[in-house]
């Protein structure tokens, strides 16, 4: 019910506020006693501060406040160093600009502060038309546990960790913090920092067909820090562009132009504004059969539902939301100008949006899901469908690797403990190849273990990333477009098929889980987790469901013959692949019981191991009593 549903979202919402104070305290923790490292990876700078900007887009937007971007030629954008440690102090500074400001805007600046040959000092800054801080206390806020304005009354929450990890980190950087501030007027945190420079030759700026370049482009934004961006990124390619305040003042430039025989091609068109805003603008220049010619890109604050084919409707070719990024900028003039990239040649829709661009190239990526489980193959297969990925599946971890060298991968989803080949021994392989090729696909750990150090053996173990199952949908979503964010900028060129292989029996793999006590008169299964995958497709539900009940009863079979064999391996392996099915169909207590056999087989102590699996078949019993009853089968 409607109240339920609120309920849950508030006790969601004080968990998740409560994991970020957790988190705080365990990274300041981390840092004080000397247990954080910084990682050295390649990376892109411009990638990496677009999109933790952009993450905070929709609160921004929420607030009326604008977000901009301004990242300076000069900067080069292959770098290595610790992006994740990056984007935490941003964040940190982000959170606490769109806390304390009401009304304006937060802009983040990117500028070369050193060059040196093989390394560089960047300076960061985050500005924000916000409360300010005053001059007494801004010497304290850098120490822990220190807020401006420490009254049991004040209005925003925080634990006053934010800008003390945010120095430590800073410090680790080899930079320095700071902040200038004015109360009423806002403030400024700046901070610099030092990173390698990736071997590579720095890509080339991109630049448009010969065809396209000296068209003139009309500005018109009444934000001066909005056109300001807009001009850094069209005369990065070389755009001829000039600019307006207003929609009134716009029409007479265009009119101008038409006069004087040389039209303007493309205006970008931002939709606040004063006055006349940018739709009614919009319609007024698609209804003047002078003006008519030129196209028209509008910019928006994150997009409400509707606003694709409001736009489409008033004449605007494309949209794009705010903050402003350059390659999106990029996609889309190229798109709007050319009528296409060459590859998306087909794709005509009436309205581009970034979303447009970026699932044209979704569909095109090499994204290799290794996962033994039928289940949650199926469920992770569909995830990825739903936001247009189009996975190969294996089922081991030598398959993976045969797949990896077949062919030119993007992306691999790696099951940990897999038959024939694990998920750790194929990571490692590949690995290897690659040392000597130089290339780095992303490799994403799916494992059944949420236990401390996981993460930390799964990136020793030469994996970037991890997600735990049950798989969340949103959290794979938000993993793969996070490793595939450069892939989706870069131009993409066609990748040869990669051809997959047939399965094959699983064997007994190696490792941990945690036991979970079962609920005694718990449901024996909660379907919501299925239900919102297969979004109410009764079919769906009845397959995943199906594939269950196939591949648990053969393996509760196989389970109960170790057990009586007293073979703790296979007792194991067995148990583990129960527990993962039976995780994805929201049975918790089988899940539990699987969890306890499971973990007897690996420590090789089965002498309880007939009383539980007797317990377990029990619960099996019940609970594939009623998935039947559930499918009507
Ligand atoms: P928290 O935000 O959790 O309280 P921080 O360490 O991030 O802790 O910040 C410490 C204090 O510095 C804040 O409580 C606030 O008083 C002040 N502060 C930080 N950023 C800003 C800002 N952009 N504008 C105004 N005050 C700020």
């Amino acid at each position: 019910s409607d109240e339920q549903r609120e309920f849950t979202q508030a006790v969601r919402s004080a968990s998740n506020h409560l994991m970020v104070v957790i988190n705080d305290i365990l990274d300041f923790s981390k840092i004080e006693v000397g247990k954080l490292e910084l990682e050295v990876v390649d990376f892109n700078l411009r990638n990496a501060v677009e999109d933790t900007v952009d993450t905070l887009s929709v609160k921004a937007a929420e607030k009326g406040l604008n977000l901009g971007i301004m990242i300076h030629g000069e900067v080069r954008s292959l770098l290595r160093g610790d992006p994740g440690r990056l984007r935490q102090v941003l964040i940190n500074l982000l959170g606490n600009a769109l806390k304390f400001t009401e009304e304006g805007e937060i802009v983040v600046h990117v500028a070369l502060d050193e060059d040196e040959p093989d390394r560089l000092k960047l300076h960061f800054a985050v500005s924000d038309t916000g409360i300010g801080i005053p001059a007494n206390k801004l010497e304290g806020i850098f120490e822990p546990f220190t807020q401006a304005d420490a009254s049991v009354t004040r209005r925003f929450g925080g634990t006053g960790l934010g800008l003390a990890i945010s120095r430590k980190l800073v410090k680790m950087m080899n930079g320095e913090i700071g902040v200038s501030s004015e109360p009423g007027k806002g403030s400024t945190f700046w901070f610099t920092a030092w990173f390698e420079k990736q071997a590579v030759q720095e890509e080339p700026l991109r630049r448009f067909p010969r065809s396209l370049e000296r068209r003139r482009v009309l500005v018109i934004d009444d934000n001066a820090t909005n056109r300001k961006i807009l001009h850094l990124h069209l005369e990065s390619w070389q755009f001829p562009h000039i600019e307006a305040s207003s929609g009134e003042e716009a029409l007479t430039k265009l009119r101008e132009a038409v006069a004087a025989g040389d039209p303007f091609r493309l205006a970008i068109v931002d939709m606040q504004m004063p006055g006349m805003d940018g739709e009614t603008l919009g319609r007024v220049i698609r209804q003047d059969a002078v003006l008519n010619e030129t196209r028209l890109i509008m910019l928006t604050s994150v997009g409400n539902r509707g606003d694709a084919a409001r736009f489409a409707e008033a004449g605007f070719d494309a949209y794009l939301t705010k903050p402003i990024k350059q390659s999106s900028l990029y996609d889309c003039i190229a798109m709007v100008m050319e009528g296409g990239i060459a590859t998306k040649a087909k794709l005509t829709p009436p309205i581009l949006t970034q979303h447009t661009v970026s699932d044209a190239r979704k569909a095109e990526l090499a994204i290799l899901l290794a996962e033994d489980n039928p289940m949650n193959q199926e469920v992770a297969r569909r995830i990825l469908n739903k936001h247009g990925y189009r996975p190969v599946l294996v089922d081991d971890g030598r398959a993976a690797l045969e797949a990896y060298e077949s062919g030119a991968l993007d992306l691999i989803l790696m099951d940990v403990q897999m038959p024939v080949m694990g998920g750790f021994e194929a990571t490692a392989h590949i690995r290897e190849l690659e040392a000597k090729s130089g290339r780095h696909v992303p490799i994403i750990a799916m494992t059944a273990h949420a236990m401390k150090g996981d993460r930390e053996r799964c990136i020793e173990a030469g994996m970037d990333d991890y997600v735990t199952k049950p798989i969340d949908a949103e959290v794979l979503r938000a993993v793969i477009e996070k490793w595939t964010a450069d892939l989706l900028k870069a131009e993409s060129a066609p990748k040869p098929p990669v051809a997959p292989s047939p399965p094959v029996a699983p064997t007994a793999p190696a490792s941990v889980a945690v036991a979970a006590a079962p609920a005694p008169e718990a449901v024996p299964a909660d379907l919501s987790r299925l239900q919102q995958l297969a979004e109410g497709d009764k079919a769906i539900v009845e397959r995943l469901i199906n594939l269950f009940l196939d591949d648990a009863g053969q393996h509760g079979k196989l389970l109960r013959d170790a057990v009586e064999k007293g073979d703790a391996k296979r007792v194991e392996s067995e148990a583990h692949r129960i527990k993962g099915g039976a995780g994805q169909v929201g049975a918790d207590a089988l899940h539990g019981l699987a969890a306890k056999l499971e973990g007897l087989g690996r420590n090789a102590e089965l002498s309880l191991a007939g009383e539980i699996l007797a317990a377990f078949e029990d619960e099996y019993r019940r609970v594939s009593g009623f998935l039947r009853g559930e499918i009507g089968a």
